[in-house]
């Protein structure tokens, strides 16, 4: 552009409506370029002015807000944990009441053994004692198991009021457990005494049925078991005329054992001139057995002897043909046959 050129003027024809006169300005050509360019700069610079004002506005509530948050973040979190540890807690403890009522259900239910041992061994304890001791139980069922539940806040203080009632509900339930199992256990040690007492007398019993048992004439008396004389009528061996027999006559040699038929008293060890060496033993329910011909003897009148207890020797001694034992079995001071009672 030429120098001249700048300083020729311009003109500025402002038009309005048509009602109005158009109007007409004479303005310098710096004029005309500059002032819009000035206009075009403030207003640029206002416009970046205002920019950056809202741009650090911005900024200051951005990290103003962050911070807000993050505050607001460590207090919900802390809160959620604070809650979180609460709940682990009340579900600690309540899964702790669930476990001792469990377990003093378990001594409950011993009690009841208990109590039902004291009713088969002593049923008298039982029917004085009627109401006085009745068993503390509860459903507990529905107490286990089940998937874990996220709880809110009002869940966990209900849950910490039902667990404050637990605990008490255990703490009676202790308390009637204190009264009572000492009682039962009194009880139950009476009852053992007295099955014991019980048990005792059956034993007597049985040890009186096994002694009789045993006082019965019932082992064969020698070692040899051929007969030469059975019991009843028979031809005498010395005049051959017809006699009773009271007894068996057993073959033997001298010197051969001779033991206890069955337990029992020796009431006669003597010598007769017929029976030469002899003993007598008295056994239970009035019967005897009598041992004749003996060699030798090894028992005195008032000895107790047992069962196959070595009593003498046989022999030959008195009214004799040989060595032999003449077993005599007398109940009721009647000869019975000795065969019967002798295997
Ligand atoms: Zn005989």
């Amino acid at each position: 552009m030429k120098k001249g050129d700048m300083n020729r003027r311009m003109t500025l024809l402002l038009l309005r409506d048509a009602q109005r006169p158009a109007r007409q300005f004479q303005l310098s050509r710096p004029v005309v370029i500059l002032v819009p360019a000035i206009a075009v700069l403030s207003i640029s610079t206002l416009i970046v002015s205002l920019q950056v004002r809202s741009s650090q506005i911005i900024s200051r509530l951005e990290t103003t807000l962050a911070a807000q948050s993050l505050q607001l973040e460590v207090t919900v979190s802390d809160k959620e944990k604070a809650i979180s540890l609460l709940q682990n807690e009340v579900m600690k403890l309540s899964s702790q009441a669930v476990d001792m009522k469990e377990r003093i259900q378990r001594v409950n239910e011993l009690e009841e053994q208990l109590e039902e041992f004291i009713q088969k061994y002593d049923p008298d304890s039982s029917a004085k004692n009627a109401g006085k001791n009745e068993p503390i139980s509860w459903d507990i069922s529905g107490s286990k198991g089940g998937q874990w539940i996220a709880v809110h806040d009002q869940q966990v203080l209900t849950k910490g009021r039902e667990l404050k009632d637990d605990f008490e509900e255990i703490q009676d339930l202790l308390d009637a457990m204190e009264k009572s199992v000492p009682k039962t256990l009194e009880r139950a040690e009476d009852a053992r005494k007295n099955w014991e007492e019980q048990k005792q007398a059956k034993l007597l019993q049985a040890r009186k049925l096994e002694l009789a048992r045993e006082g019965k004439p019932s082992l064969w008396p020698t070692s040899e078991r051929r007969l030469t004389s059975s019991f009843g009528y028979r031809r005498d061996p010395f005049n051959g005329r017809s006699a009773y027999h009271a007894g068996i006559d057993i073959a033997g040699r001298i010197g051969d054992p001779v033991y206890a038929a069955g337990a029992g008293t020796v009431t006669v060890a003597d010598q007769m001139s017929e029976r030469g060496k002899y003993i007598i033993i008295q056994h239970p329910n009035g019967l005897q057995t009598w041992y004749m011909h003996l060699n030798g003897m090894n028992v005195s009148p008032g000895d107790q002897v047992d069962k196959g207890d070595l009593i003498g020797q046989l022999g030959s001694t008195g009214r004799s043909t040989g060595p032999h034992l003449h077993f005599q079995v007398v109940k009721q001071n009647i000869p019975v046959d000795p065969l019967l009672y002798v295997q």
